[in-house]
């Protein structure tokens, strides 16, 4: 069984691999790779203090002093991530009184669409690592009903599973420049545990950080063995190696030996793995929406219609968009623990 779904209409924008496998005498410089909407959200959601930080504004906190008490973390890096998540177009300043020079940050409508990838995230983390169902009840006011959220086709509203989908080459379809690998260093994952329970979180931390993130979304795109990982992300032997071994270990892929002499193996999503996909769908929809200059590297059919789609994530019982200000939630634990009860919606009032 091969979870990943292979491209059948058209390999999305690979990279010529004759001249351009990872050497040694290569030059970090001439090493491209995929353009990809996915990697710019990554970006942001990889940095777990930057996610923390957003995640308490999607509870309400908008004062420094709010972010502050719901999470442990220091005066210098909240004001760090403050300022990179208003460079970001994330969040927004804006002062709260008359008299005193003090501000507020709000989040902008690019960061209230972080949502829907919000939402995708917590349905992974409270099917496959929360035995308890999760910290939070959502309640979808335009139904009135608990709802468990779904990443669905833009067309037939079906949910979308990583087999009916196929890629094809988008009009942003191409190859930048990669990063270089010094940049890319691994956080620990426990970063993302802070604060509140929260199934995002440990989403987040079972998929771990940026290399983790692209190794995923190249087993989607129908990679499975060392040097298709490697081909396609230029990524230095070692951190492939441990990558590839942490995410064995956190159940994301399964290890299958396919050559014995020597001895090689492959990497296949599991399960678990494979429920990935919504919420790495959602992260390249808010990629394409908010950074790709209205130029989507990839475009993505939905087999079942046969519609090039745009994944949403919809009410499982109404079947309906989900929009933060039509959620409101139910806490399973004690919020004055984390900075207090803010509100019981998304996002309290427009932006
Ligand atoms: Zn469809
Ligand atoms: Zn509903």
């Amino acid at each position: 069984m091969r979870p990943a779904v292979a491209a059948k209409d058209k390999k999305p924008a690979r990279s010529p691999k004759s001249d351009l496998s990872v050497r040694s005498d290569d030059k970090i410089s001439d090493l491209l790779e995929r353009k990809c909407s996915i990697a710019s959200t990554v970006g942001i959601l990889s940095d777990a203090w930057a996610f923390l930080v957003i995640r308490e504004a999607f509870f309400g906190a908008r004062r420094f002093e709010e972010f502050r008490s719901g999470l442990e973390i220091s005066r210098a890096t909240l004001t760090d991530r403050l300022r990179r998540l208003t460079q970001e177009g994330i969040l927004r300043e804006a002062s709260y009184s008359d008299t005193s020079s003090r501000v507020e940050y709000k989040l902008t409508k690019s960061g209230i669409d972080l949502y829907p990838t919000f939402m995708a995230l917590m349905q992974f983390g409270d099917r496959w690592l929360d035995p308890t169902d999760g910290p939070l009840q959502l309640i979808h006011e335009d139904c009135n009903c608990v709802s468990k959220p779904l990443v669905a086709c833009s067309c037939c509203q079906k949910k979308i599973t990583a087999r009916e989908v196929t890629y094809l080459d988008g009009p942003g379809a191409g190859v930048v420049g990669a990063e270089t690998n010094a940049r890319r260093t691994r956080r620990t994952a426990d970063d993302f545990m802070r604060g509140r329970p929260s199934s995002v979180s440990r989403a987040l931390e079972v998929i771990g950080d940026r290399w983790s993130f692209l190794v995923i979304r190249e087993a989607f795109y129908g990679a499975a063995r060392f040097d298709q990982f490697q081909a396609e992300l230029k990524i230095a032997s070692n951190i492939l190696t441990d990558r590839l071994s942490r995410l064995v270990d956190r159940g994301v892929f399964k290890k299958r030996k396919y050559q014995s002499a020597p001895e090689r193996f492959e990497y296949l999503l599991t399960p678990m793995g494979a429920d990935l996909h919504g919420p790495i769908m959602m992260m390249m929809a808010w990629g394409d929406h908010w950074r790709a200059g209205g130029e989507p590297p990839m475009l993505l059919k939905h087999t079942v219609c046969g519609k090039i789609f745009t994944p949403t994530v919809v009410c499982n019982r109404c079947g309906k968009p989900i929009h933060a200000y039509a959620m409101k939630y139910r806490m399973r634990y004690d919020p004055n623990k984390f900075g207090g009860r803010k509100s019981s919606r998304a996002v309290p009032g427009r932006v």
